[in-house]
């Protein structure tokens, strides 16, 4: 490379199964943090359906100066041939990986691909990267020393002599920059396969006013791999952000896919007033699980008066014992409250609950179908406990060899086995939970009533199968 030029960049989203095909925002958000240093080009994995020997003739030709990775656990194993694939095609090039799962097991990941990926930048990664972009030209990154690597928030190295490996950098301020650089994922190029499934108006976007869960929940990752703080976004840059998708990208439906879009009030009154004021008139949903306990009439009304229909919530379990213990701090009295609100207010509320989590038994499992059934739920998920790298429940079961036989975080095969169950037994009362929900005449009307084209039919029956199939 000449060096005066900027270093060019290639992020890659590693491909492997995923029910949701969306813009990938975390590289979005990187892209449009190193703009000023790098000149950037951004390969979705998963919507190009890459392989690594299309990944290899890609990297080749673009023949970029960095790549990186965004790996989550689900694509641990697509994520290492990638990374040979294109060490292979670039042998000059420096490799990096960040994403939750390199976050979570920094130098085990860094040993699984010995010796082809350089760094592993733990959680947020636009400081990192753009200290790495920015020294790239002068130095080259492989010679920057120890002490230098050292001081790059989030960097892990197996390193020349010492290992590095830094806590995951968690920024404060989120307002910079101020969007993904959308024109490198532009929502129009994505199949009718969003986040939760179901939209009313496409092309859909995802957007994020908040970043980071200060809970404890037993089975989430976030807290850890986000410091357990939340930050906020000014809510005028979200307005900003979305007139921009509606006008420049042709986006007709936006989803906060926050981590915790409601743990604050005040910030998600703010955000809905902002839109509100911003005419932008969009309507959007909230497709990951929201918490309850904000959700009072005032916030319920301002967000459907911001363009809201839809909200999904973490409900988790109709058994009081394995609410306990997965510390998530609900009472069902108050789900069901909360809720009823939801519903009256004319909003599609979407449950999600989790089967198959430690200690649960059968009469448990029947408890939640039971539950699910008795609230004014639109639709109701019933995934498979996965202990994923990261989560308090992974710590726990880390420490007994027997719990983590077998265990699994591809999210296609059922990922952790409790006391009681077979596989396959686990994998029927999954099976019995969504029949049970849908097979109620309501519910699979206001399911089919949901599906609204043959794409959208398609990926829905895509992921139906790949829910209830996989053992
Ligand atoms: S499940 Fe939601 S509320 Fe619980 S820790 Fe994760 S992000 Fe936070």
């Amino acid at each position: 490379m000449n060096m005066s030029q900027k270093p060019h960049l290639l992020l890659v989203k590693v491909p492997s199964y995923s029910d949701v095909i969306a813009p990938p925002l975390g590289l979005g958000y990187l892209a449009a943090a190193v703009r000023d240093s790098a000149r950037v080009s951004l390969l979705d994995g998963v919507r190009l359906g890459l392989t690594p020997k299309k990944l290899y003739s890609t990297a080749k030709s673009l023949n970029p100066d960095m790549v990186g990775f965004s790996v989550v656990s689900a694509a641990k194993s697509p994520a290492v041939q990638c990374i040979g694939a294109v060490r292979k095609a670039l042998p000059k090039a420096v490799i990096l990986a960040g994403g939750p799962h390199p976050t979570a097991m920094p130098m085990e990941f860094l040993e699984e691909t010995a010796p082809h990926l350089d760094f592993v930048l733990r959680g947020e990664a636009e400081e990192g990267l753009r200290i790495l972009c920015r020294e790239f030209p002068a130095q080259g990154v492989q010679d920057i020393s120890p002490d230098d690597l050292n001081k790059i928030p989030g960097m892990a190295a197996i390193g020349k002599d010492t290992p590095i490996c830094r806590p995951p950098a968690v920024r404060e301020d989120i307002n910079d920059p101020a969007m993904p650089a959308w024109d490198l994922m532009p929502p129009g190029q994505y199949p009718k396969a969003p986040h939760g499934a179901f939209f009313r108006r496409f092309p859909v976007a995802p957007a994020l006013t908040s970043r980071g869960c200060s809970y404890g929940c037993g089975f989430c990752s976030v807290p850890a791999l986000t410091g357990g703080k939340i930050r906020f976004r000014a809510p005028q840059l979200v307005a900003e952000e979305l007139m921009a998708l509606k006008t420049r990208f042709g986006v007709q439906e936006a989803q906060i896919i926050d981590d915790n879009f409601t743990a604050n009030k005040a910030h998600a009154l703010n955000t809905c007033r902002a839109l509100i004021n911003s005419g932008v008139n969009l309507p959007w949903t909230c497709p990951n699980g929201v918490r309850m306990e904000n959700l009072d009439k005032e916030l319920i009304q301002a967000m459907k008066g911001a363009g809201c229909y839809s909200v999904s919530l973490g409900l988790e379990s109709g058994s009081a014992k394995v609410l306990n213990r997965m510390k998530k701090g609900l009472s069902l009295d108050h789900v069901g409250e909360r809720v009823e609100l939801l519903a009256k207010a004319g909003l599609e509320v979407n449950g999600f609950f989790i089967l198959g989590y430690p200690e649960e038994t059968r009469q448990d499992m029947k408890a939640t179908l039971d539950f699910a059934k008795s609230l004014p739920l639109t639709r109701a998920n019933f995934s498979l406990f996965t202990p994923l790298p990261g989560c308090p429940e992974w710590e726990r079961l880390s420490a007994d060899p027997a719990a983590m036989e077998g265990l699994t975080t591809t999210f296609s095969q059922v990922g952790y086995v409790p006391q009681g169950f077979s596989r396959s037994s686990l994998k029927r009362q999954q099976r019995k939970a969504f029949l049970g929900f849908y097979l109620q005449r309501r519910n699979a009307e206001r399911l089919l009533a949901s599906l609204r084209s043959r794409e959208a039919v398609y990926y829905f029956a895509r992921r139906a199968w790949h829910w209830m199939g996989a053992s």
